[in-house]
């Protein structure tokens, strides 16, 4: 977006056109954010600021399960809680936040960062699937779901990984499809994720 520099201060557009940058928000949305965090006390805007560099400085993967995390481990590989016989495979680190929000898995994860796809030239060594044999050796576990998303990526994924991991001798299931085709599991409501959870299939 084109701010006019004799007309709109340097810090202003600034800031309109960093937010304009993030998904979902537009020009318009920019411009109300940045219109609001001017008119907002000196001490909540300080603490989003503060969010935000903590966000970049201070987290990164769980050396388990590459879930976002402040220590070592996350909080769900380092739970005592947790059936550690199960492992979740999700795409992105924010799925987990959607299978942990119904409450009904109680699990471990293992996030991709990513999905297998040839049109855009990610293979399987440029997302987390090498760490998978390894870390299935290391402790006994009997079942693993795949939870890829239901796009064609997700499902390109999930046979290779149903290849990989069958072998070892281990169940494999993938959540059913109660989601629709071309949506992404984060954006699933919670009805719809429930349904494919417990209706997974082994595959
Ligand atoms: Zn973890």
């Amino acid at each position: 977006m084109d701010l006019n520099p004799a007309t709109t201060a340097d810090s202003v557009s600034k800031l309109i056109q960093e937010l304009s940058r993030l998904p979902g928000i537009g020009p318009k949305s920019a411009q109300r954010l940045t219109y609001y965090l001017l008119r907002t006390p000196d001490e909540q805007a300080k603490t989003l600021a503060e969010a935000i560099l903590s966000l970049r400085q201070k987290t990164r993967l769980c050396s388990r399960c590459f879930n976002i995390t402040d220590s070592e481990l996350c909080p769900i590989c380092h739970s005592d809680e947790r059936d550690k016989g199960k492992i979740c495979i999700v795409e992105q680190p924010q799925d987990i936040l959607a299978l942990e929000h119904i409450g009904a898995y109680k699990g471990l994860y293992h996030v991709l960062h990513g999905a297998i796809s040839p049109t855009e030239g990610i293979g399987a060594d440029d997302i987390r699937i090498k760490e998978i044999p390894g870390r299935l050796k290391v402790s006994p576990v009997e079942e693993v779901i795949i939870a890829t998303n239901p796009t064609l990526e997700g499902e390109t994924t999930a046979m290779y990984l149903n290849k990989l991991i069958s072998p070892l001798g281990i169940k494999v299931t993938r959540l059913a499809m109660g989601l629709p085709f071309g949506t992404e599991l984060e954006y699933a409501d919670d009805v719809t994720l429930t349904r494919a959870l417990e209706g997974r299939q082994e595959f």
